[in-house]
């Protein structure tokens, strides 16, 4: 992450808070929406902690950093004269966050829709890539990081399926090779129930 980006992503999550903490003292907001301004403004100060201390960013993070960078996405008259810097953080944002095939088929498709020329063939070539992508309708999104730790919740304590080869001679085993790791689960998105027993990991 290079120095405007950090600078940005402080900026936006400091001017958002600014906002939340102004609009506290506003009496007319109603107990559940102060709760929430709270909750908000404690996660963009942890997200900036973070970047402070050149920590990974997790897929939530940047998804809250995308949201308070809007605004001045929007700002085409530059008014608050952040926004070249918004359409930079923006870039960055696509760059970082990944998508999974759902989304990529999304964002395609959206991209055709502009043109009102685009050919029905083109729909059907991505409709067919789609199926291929998509063996029985099931959409593997991905889940974790490069560090590997879940892009929900930063944990890295996973399960997986690891499909072995075993080869027979006879009714004997007489070799296995270890093979590839499929249904790989963050265990505290997805298995809440058993991740206080791994959670010292994640603490290490
Ligand atoms: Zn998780």
């Amino acid at each position: 992450m290079n120095e405007e980006i950090k600078q940005q992503i402080i900026f936006v999550l400091d001017d958002d808070n600014e906002v939340m903490t102004a609009a506290l003292r506003n009496s007319d907001l109603d107990q559940e929406n102060k709760q929430l301004n709270r909750e908000l403004i404690k996660k963009h100060e942890a997200i900036i902690a973070k970047v402070e201390k050149g920590e990974l960013l997790v897929k939530m993070d940047l998804n809250l950093i995308r949201d308070a960078n809007e605004i001045h996405l929007n700002d085409k008259a530059n008014i608050q004269e952040h926004h070249p810097q918004a359409v930079a953080l923006n870039d960055w944002l696509d760059r970082m966050t990944e998508f999974g095939k759902e989304e990529a088929v999304k964002i395609l498709e959206q991209y055709l829709d502009r043109d009102s020329h685009t050919p029905t063939k083109v729909y059907r070539a991505l409709h067919i890539l789609w199926e291929e992508a998509t063996p029985n309708d099931v959409v593997a999104e991905p889940s974790f990081d490069e560090e590997d730790k879940c892009l929900e919740c930063g944990s890295k304590v996973s399960f997986a399926d690891a499909t072995d080869t075993i080869v027979f001679v006879g009714d004997e085993i007489v070799k296995r090779h270890v093979g590839d790791i499929t249904n790989r689960n963050c265990v505290r998105c997805t298995y809440p129930d058993q991740y206080p027993e791994y959670e010292h990991f994640d603490k290490e």
